[in-house]
């Protein structure tokens, strides 16, 4: 959408094209997921107007500040409703209950200036010809003739890579990170980070606490993601037989309850298993993998496996699980059997070592989801330094967190606006 709004300064039309439904009746589809464990394919957390971002946590701090303009994209947002403080604010947070509007008001100026924008409209295929791309083929039959085509389909769509697999066009492995989401009482984190006496409540005056905890154990890095004080834990997942777990908090961040993504980084070669049957997207197929076992041990709908970060230190499947945001629920498993070897081991050091800077962090309250596998893209769609486009299609420009040049809502937006600089 950033693209389309900096094409539309530069005189160049858009025409956006969405797999999914608008915002407002995207918002409707998440009833099921939630309540009945039913995922939409096209149509819930990942996919839809706006894409992850619309009902994302919209933290908007980003470490990424060389990657291009920053403030200008805090900018753009208040320009469509987003709260002004988030051009002063530290660290910066929308909430999922005013993103929605913003990312309408963005539609609304690329109409209003001249651009296209369709739903349900998902691009199944491209029309290349002696190595240049000219459009776009959708599932219902329609084309879409361009000078160019921004190929920024975000990290979920699975079925884009496999169709760039299948055409030969090249992709390159990369790093990623998997884990789970760990979530407690919101209390426990403000009585740490605030110092404030057991028992009490932190002054309203103070915000829900958030912490960052990060260390690299044999070579690879452990860490917090994505961190949501007052938060919820969601159900992320994009087709029926798996569970993915992601999290965010509306504007106010006032669950009862703090989660954050804890992850594992997986280099290629840790995903060597799948290479044989699925070439470079072995990653997919890792993720893939862990989210089917996520669905199987959870025990039907979108019931997530948990077990309390206690037990999955010392190896033991929970009697109980604590009260928890994720509202399809969770059962008890063994969540140290079900990830690899290499992920649990380190995950365990890493939180023993997390539980010395955080006090009661791996104590009995701490709840641990399985799995949280969306966070970054396995995959690379490679593109030229200078020109940004695909070095083997031309005009084509792989772009955003699926392309694997952005790892969140400011850096996708970011890349949005070089991309559209460069076409
Ligand atoms: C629950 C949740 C919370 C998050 N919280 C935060 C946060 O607090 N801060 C943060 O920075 N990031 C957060 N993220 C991550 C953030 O949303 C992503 O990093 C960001 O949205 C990536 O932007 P993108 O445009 O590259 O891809 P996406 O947002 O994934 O957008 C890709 C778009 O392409 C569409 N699409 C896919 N395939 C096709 C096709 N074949 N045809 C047509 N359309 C297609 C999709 O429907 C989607 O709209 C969160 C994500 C989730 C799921």
């Amino acid at each position: 959408m950033f693209a389309a709004l900096r094409c539309l300064e530069r005189g160049i039309r858009p025409i956006v094209l969405e797999r999914g439904k608008d915002a407002s009746a995207r918002r409707f589809d998440l009833a099921p997921i939630l309540r009945e464990g039913r995922v939409i394919e096209d149509s819930n957390y990942c996919f839809g107007e706006g894409g992850a971002g619309t009902f994302s946590d919209g933290k908007l701090y980003t470490r990424a500040t060389k990657r291009g303009p920053v403030a200008s994209i805090y900018e753009i947002l208040v320009a469509h409703g987003a709260p002004e403080k988030i051009l002063t604010d530290a660290h910066p947070h929308i909430g999922s209950n005013l993103l929605p509007n913003v990312v309408k008001a963005i539609r609304h100026s690329v109409l209003a200036a001249g651009g296209e924008v369709h739903f349900q409209t998902k691009v199944s295929d491209f029309l290349i010809e002696h190595g240049k791309i000219h459009g776009v083929v959708c599932a219902d039959g329609r084309s879409f003739e361009a000078d160019s085509v921004v190929l920024a389909t975000g990290h979920s769509a699975r079925d884009i890579y496999q169709l760039l697999q299948r055409k030969n066009i090249l992709l390159e492995k990369k790093a990623f990170a998997v884990g789970v989401r760990i979530e407690h009482p919101q209390a426990l984190i403000d009585q740490v980070q605030y110092h404030i006496p057991r028992g009490e409540e932190r002054p309203r005056l103070l915000p829900a606490a958030r912490y960052r905890l990060a260390t690299k154990i044999d070579d690879r890095g452990v860490h917090s993601f994505c961190m949501c004080p007052g938060g919820w834990i969601v159900p992320a997942a994009t087709e029926d037989d798996e569970v993915v777990v992601n999290g965010m908090s509306l504007a106010r961040r006032d669950s009862p309850f703090a989660n954050s993504g804890m992850v594992v980084t997986v280099e290629p070669e840790d995903t060597e298993s799948f290479v044989k049957e699925h070439g470079v997207l072995s990653g997919i197929a890792f993720q893939k993998n862990l989210e089917q076992l996520a669905k199987q041990a959870g025990g039907g709908g979108q019931k997530a496996p948990g077990q309390r970060v206690v037990d999955f230190l010392s190896g033991k499947i929970s009697c109980s699980l604590p009260a928890m945001s994720y509202f399809p629920g969770a059962t008890s498993a063994p969540l140290h059997e079900l990830m690899p070897a290499f992920m649990m081991k380190r995950m365990r050091t890493g939180l023993r070592l997390f539980g010395n800077q955080i006090r009661g962090y791996t104590g009995q309250d701490g709840l641990l989801l399985g799995f949280e596998t969306r966070t970054s893209s396995p995959v690379r769609v490679p593109r030229d330094e200078t020109t940004l486009q695909h070095p083997q299609v031309f005009r084509l420009f792989p772009c955003g967190e699926g392309a694997g040049y952005a790892g969140g809502i400011v850096s996708a937006a970011m890349d949005g606006l070089k991309i559209a600089d460069a076409l």
